[in-house]
């Protein structure tokens, strides 16, 4: 099953979307944007354990980039750096 990670084009918040046939349009959870970025596939590791540890770096990075909201401008100059 498909799982992909988007960034979001509006608020920079990245994260994980099953796509499936009767999926909507993916949106951010965060301001409903639908301008996203699509980073990787996770469907296309093999392994279900590295899979589950790829979510859960992606859980991870989900939560720094939540913490790290004040810093609006840093994340800009990273994005432009992606
Ligand atoms: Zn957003």
């Amino acid at each position: 099953m498909p799982i992909y990670e988007y960034e979001c084009s509006g608020c920079g918040h990245r994260f994980e979307f099953l796509v499936l046939p009767s999926s909507p349009t993916p949106e951010c959870p965060e301001c409903q944007e639908k301008d996203l970025k699509r980073l990787i596939s996770l469907c296309a590791v093999s392994s279900e354990t590295t899979r589950e540890a790829h979510l859960a770096k992606a859980r991870k990075k989900a939560d720094a980039i939540r913490q790290d909201k004040q810093h609006e401008e840093h994340k800009a100059l990273h994005a432009e750096h992606d």
